[in-house]
């Protein structure tokens, strides 16, 4: 059977209801056919979310939890397919002699398969042709000449609305021109126009507010949705078509300064020469040295007016500015017992000099006055997260609830400004023969995609992922007779316990 896959990055039910008629062949998917919440992974930015998507894996087994890899000083390096050590699912099919199409999937690069890859927009490249595996690949789609991955981030909101509409309409020239050559066993795509327009949008949208944003924004929905339709209409008639979001999106009552918290409660030194925590890796030319904004960022993140009113003018002003900007001050390593890197990862890490008794005692301490802090939840690294990468994965974890998690170390520990983010429930749609219709599927995860694509394609899962099969398949269809297969692995039944008692535990 033939297996199309959109991931449409942060698709959520809340937005599929708000603009159900500006998406009416996706509000009638999840209306007729097998559709659920997908619970994605912590943290939830696109590093951990799409790694546990493709390998299967929980955080704790892949352990990407962030865009970037930090070496000892804290320098930066952003992660690359060879950070990826866990085996994907294109590669299994790949394996088992199944034609793959795989489009802007993070870490594809460098590429583990002959091909057919378009490497994601995290990958640093000069021209876009980079990014094509085969380099041939541009010869046999032409669309490919036009293909557009970032929209213009330099620009006015409406600016860069339009311009990743732009990216949205290139995009899908490529889907149709691959899907109509119908040369691939398994063709997966991410388009990540949804998390785009969220970003920008979500609660106008949502509030069905009409205002320049929203028009913009519902355009573009109708012009994704009429892509579905097009699949749809032009499929073979048994391939299966897999929906799924790698996170959906919420209102947050504002952010919780996790860096600011510690050092207010007097387990983080900031100092002049102190380390940075640096959340961009800089992708261009060197800059001509550094500039210290972090005194105006600290006054700003204190005044949700103005935090508003600027945080437009942020991108333009790191782009164009000549100077590496230092937005926060260091922190002294020395004297700080706990920290937060980055707030794409929102776990805590504890200074390498403390010794195990008082590491046992202070994190019991964090976690109590943590969860006494309202609208976040904290949890212990050794209980959230299992698996061979434990150990890099520090040692407490936030939950954001009601408050994002922000690393800027500043002197107030809440700025209360509503915002539009990523939230812990994505989708999972599908449909397609063999699968059920109008069904819920329950407690799916981000991991048991892998599995379940594995499955419908007749290949044995690796006995060592973390995922199960999803419950999706019509009681009369060969698919639900056909056993699970499992293939070896090289993990200890002690240690698949030990996860799967973890996974229990964790109810969020
Ligand atoms: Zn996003």
């Amino acid at each position: 059977m033939k297996l199309i896959i959109l991931g449409l990055d942060a698709l959520n039910h809340n937005i599929l209801e708000a603009c159900k008629e500006d998406m009416p062949t996706l509000h009638k998917h999840l209306k007729e056919d097998m559709q659920g919440l997908l619970k994605t992974t912590l943290p939830n930015y696109t590093g951990s979310t799409w790694t546990s998507f493709q390998t299967g894996n929980n955080v704790g087994n892949h352990g990407i939890a962030n865009f970037l890899k930090y070496d000892k000083h804290f320098n930066l390096q952003l992660l690359t397919g060879e950070d990826l050590k866990a085996r994907t699912f294109y590669e299994i099919a790949h394996e088992n002699n199944l034609k793959c199409f795989i489009m802007n999937l993070p870490y594809t690069y460098p590429p583990k398969i002959k091909g057919d890859i378009i490497c994601s927009w995290l990958h640093v490249y000069e021209k876009i042709e980079d990014l094509f595996h085969p380099k041939s690949l541009s010869e046999r789609y032409p669309s490919l000449k036009n293909y557009k991955n970032r929209a213009n981030r330099s620009r006015s909101v409406i600016k860069y609305l339009n311009s990743a509409e732009e990216v949205l309409e290139s995009q899908i020239d490529v889907v149709k021109e691959v899907l109509a050559a119908k040369e691939h066993d398994l063709s997966f795509f991410v388009i990540p126009i949804l998390d785009m327009i969220q970003h920008k949008a979500f609660s106008d949208l949502i509030d069905k507010k009409i205002n320049k944003k929203t028009v913009v924004c519902k355009r573009i929905c109708q012009k994704l949705d009429l892509l579905i339709k097009w699949i749809d209409e032009n499929k073979d008639e048994d391939a299966g078509v897999l929906i799924v979001s790698d996170h959906g999106f919420k209102v947050y009552e504002g952010k919780f300064f996790v860096n600011s918290w510690l050092k207010n409660q007097g387990y983080l030194k900031t100092a002049k020469d102190g380390i940075q925590l640096k959340e961009v890796v800089n992708r261009r030319q060197k800059k001509r040295g550094n500039i210290d904004i972090s005194k105006l960022v600290v006054f700003i993140k204190k005044r949700p007016k103005m935090f508003k009113l600027l945080e437009n003018f942020y991108d333009l002003f790191i782009r164009y500015c000549p100077f590496d900007v230092i937005k926060q001050p260091g922190f002294d390593i020395e004297k700080t017992k706990a920290y937060c890197r980055s707030t794409f990862e929102s776990i805590i890490f504890f200074n390498e000099k403390i010794t195990s008794k008082e590491k046992v005692k202070l994190k019991k301490e964090l976690l109590n006055a943590l969860n006494k802090v309202e609208g976040i939840e904290a949890h212990d690294c050794d209980e959230f997260y299992c698996g061979k990468y434990r150990k890099e994965l520090g040692e407490i974890v936030i939950i954001p609830e009601r408050f994002e998690i922000d690393s800027t170390i500043g002197d107030t520990d809440f700025l209360y400004v509503k915002r539009d983010m990523h939230s812990l429930n994505g989708i999972f749609m599908a449909y397609g023969k063999g699968i059920k219709k109008r069904c819920e599927v329950k407690d799916a995860n981000i991991y048991d995609v892998v599995p379940t694509i594995l499955h419908i394609l007749g290949i044995p899962t690796p006995k060592d992922m973390d995922g199960k099969v999803l419950n999706i398949f019509d009681n009369e269809s060969e698919l639900v007779k056909q056993p699970i297969q499992f293939s070896e692995t090289d993990r200890t039944e002690e240690e698949k316990e030990l996860l799967r008692e973890s996974i229990r535990d964790i109810k969020i």
